[in-house]
């Protein structure tokens, strides 16, 4: 678990479309903050940064008080959930799960214990021995989870992991969601333009506009205040 800092974060495409044009915020120990505002206002940019995915043109992006700049993803100590599921498709469900952390070369029984529970807290148990392709949307989805919580990282980077399921599952994998990453409470950052989802996840919501922050605060003080 870690806080995340990002002071005066900005990001300038080449060709000079200023996606981040200054963005500080302090993000706690445990606390999941959701980034919300109309397409192109810079959500997934400023998430692609503290991922590593994306140079940082000015400012810096602090994890668990180190600034991670110059840092590769996997050096990072996060873990990124995305709305295709990156899972590999010629895979099982456990061989999916134990990938990354195989490739980093954590022990096989501690691999088996991260799985294990993992799967409980998921309830996937009953699809290990499955590949991908013969799971349902939701299930893919917490395969996908479940490959991030393995990894026990410092906090979650969720970039729109709902949006491409049915309405019916939008609505019981966002309160899944929010179940875990309480019970876990691993600091989180996620993104997703749907207002409903981010009243329902934030502990503190974040309102960017022309990658600028426009407003800060709870889900209460942002919609319930007259
Ligand atoms: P959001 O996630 O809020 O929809 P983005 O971060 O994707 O916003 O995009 C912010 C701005 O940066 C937009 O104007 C977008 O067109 C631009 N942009 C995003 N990615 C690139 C890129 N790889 N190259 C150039 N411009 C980009
Ligand atoms: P895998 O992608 O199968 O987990 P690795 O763990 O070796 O394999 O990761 C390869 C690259 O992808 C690394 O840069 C790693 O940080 C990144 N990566 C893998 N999974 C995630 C994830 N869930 N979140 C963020 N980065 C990831």
């Amino acid at each position: 678990m870690a806080s995340i800092t990002l002071s005066d974060v900005r990001k300038v495409y080449p060709g000079g479309v200023e996606a981040v044009r200054g963005v500080s915020l302090d993000i706690a120990d445990g606390e999941m903050v959701v980034l919300v505002g109309p397409s192109g206002c810079g959500k997934s940019t400023l998430l692609r940064m503290i991922a590593g995915l994306e140079t940082i043109s000015a400012g810096t992006v602090a994890i668990g008080g180190r600034v991670v700049n110059e840092l590769e993803p996997a050096a990072r100590d996060i873990a990124m959930v995305f709305q295709n599921y990156a899972l590999y498709p010629h895979m099982s469900v456990r061989q999916n799960l134990a990938y990354g952390l195989k490739n980093r070369g954590t022990p096989a029984a501690e691999i088996a214990r991260r799985i294990d529970a993992a799967a409980a807290i998921l309830e996937i148990a009953p699809f290990l021995d499955r590949r991908p392709g013969q799971l349902s949307g939701g299930q893919r989805q917490r395969v996908a989870m479940g490959r991030a919580i393995v990894r026990e990282p410092a906090a979650f980077l969720f970039d729109e992991p709902l949006s491409n399921l049915d309405a019916k599952l939008r609505v019981q994998m966002r309160v899944e969601i929010r179940r875990l990453q309480r019970s876990l409470a691993t600091t989180s950052v996620y993104v997703t333009h749907d207002q409903l989802e981010a009243m329902t996840l934030a502990d503190r919501l974040v309102v960017l506009n022309g990658g600028r922050i426009e407003q800060v605060g709870t889900p209460i003080e942002l919609y319930e205040k007259p």
